[in-house]
């Protein structure tokens, strides 16, 4: 969503309902006072490399539109001596992210410090556009009741295919843009539908942004797998909103047929669906761990494979965006922890670069979902001018 840019010098809207209005420099500088919890005026003009003039107008708008404080005098390590530090009023605006799952909605809140302060679940019947709507209406009047200033919504859900849906059931099925829009105009506040993927990649890159963490490879392992990317600071989404859409890629010289016909691709080798498919009498990821464990070789042997797949296509995406770290999610955890040489293995046998690469594990829970969801708002509503 864009806005017009506010004049230079025109001091910002006082914060009403959503938002306030700022000029991109003015909301670069929050954003940075933000990240690092708390900055000296002297601190923020050298990152944004502004004068002490320009700085100290900056600060009186943002004070003005009671988005920051005086925090105080500090110690700054930054220069080793005390400076007035200004911090910004996390409590001020409130985010909301609603992930979606046939069967079930879960929507959060969280503050401009990212921290949950309100979440809701609910069950659903049937699944489709006006049904996600009444739930954030509903959800936004509860929000508000319950003392919440929401800044911005993000509706997210896997885009190829929702959590528990049929086949071609994806996010923009369910939440078109036209109906986003209609839900914007209704709302009155930003609402963005993105895949979740997206969402998690952006819950994952905000808090890294004050460390100067500028790009990240987000790989999301399930039945599906999925990659969320973020280079220069942007999550990339694409030009047709489908970028990461890279589990097709060729990760090994055998293995079986996907559904698409490729042999050896990273859905064949390492998604769930296809690692439980290939183990005869399995139903779930868990049972083929167990098999393996209790030495079923054949079981082994799907894990490692899809582990070493895993770790190809990371090598992949090393070699072509040289991000600042890779983070691994969804099923990865278990399947890493068991089998780590295989995914090492994997990586090394296609990445170039000596040294070996920053891969961090998480785990999430589908409650998680729904708060990346709220980060990805918050992302994009403070990034909105700013990037
Ligand atoms: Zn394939």
């Amino acid at each position: 969503m864009t806005q017009p840019i506010p004049d230079d010098h025109a001091p910002p809207d006082p914060a009403g309902e959503g938002w306030p209005r700022l000029h991109p420099t003015t909301q670069a500088a929050y954003n940075r006072i933000l990240w690092n919890r708390g900055l000296s005026k002297s601190e923020v003009a050298a990152k944004l490399g502004l004068s002490r003039t320009r700085m100290t107008a900056i600060g009186r708008d943002l004070q003005a539109a009671g988005l920051v404080a005086e925090g105080g005098r500090q110690q700054r390590s930054s220069t080793g001596r005390p400076a007035d530090v200004l911090v910004a009023r996390t409590d001020l605006f409130h985010f909301l992210g609603v992930h979606i799952r046939a069967g079930e909605l879960v929507a959060v809140g969280i503050d401009l410090a990212n921290e949950v302060v309100w979440e809701r679940r609910r069950r659903i019947g049937d699944l489709d556009a006006s049904v996600v709507g009444s739930c954030c209406r509903a959800w936004l009047a509860e929000a508000g009741t319950s003392g919440l200033r929401v800044a911005a919504l993000a509706v997210c859900g896997s885009t190829e295919r929702i959590d528990g849906a049929p086949e071609g059931v994806g996010l923009y099925a369910v939440a078109p843009d036209a109906a986003r829009s209609a839900w914007q105009r209704e709302f009155g506040v930003p609402v963005w539908a993105e895949d979740d993927v997206v969402a998690l990649t952006a819950f994952e890159q905000w808090p890294r942004l004050a460390e100067g963490q500028d790009s990240l490879a987000l790989i999301s392992h399930g039945r599906e797998i999925g990659f969320g990317l973020v280079a220069d600071r942007k999550i990339i989404v694409g030009a047709h909103r489908r970028a990461g859409r890279f589990a097709h890629v060729r990760v090994a010289s055998d293995g079986t047929s996907c559904p698409r016909g490729h042999r050896g691709c990273l859905w064949g080798e390492s998604s769930w669906e296809a690692v439980v498919g290939d183990v005869p009498g399995a139903r779930t990821p868990a049972e083929v761990f167990d098999r393996a464990e209790a030495g079923d070789r054949r079981a082994r042997a799907r894990l490692v494979r899809a582990a070493r797949g895993m770790g190809v296509a990371a090598g992949h995406i090393l070699n072509l965006l040289d991000p600042d770290k890779v983070i691994l999610t969804g099923g990865s955890p278990s399947l890493l922890d068991a089998y780590p040489e295989d995914f090492e293995e994997g990586v090394r046998s296609v990445h170039t670069a000596e040294e070996p690469p920053l891969i961090e594990v998480t785990v999430f829970d589908t409650f998680e979902w729904a708060r990346a969801a709220a980060g990805l708002a918050l992302y994009r509503r403070l990034t909105a001018s700013e990037l």
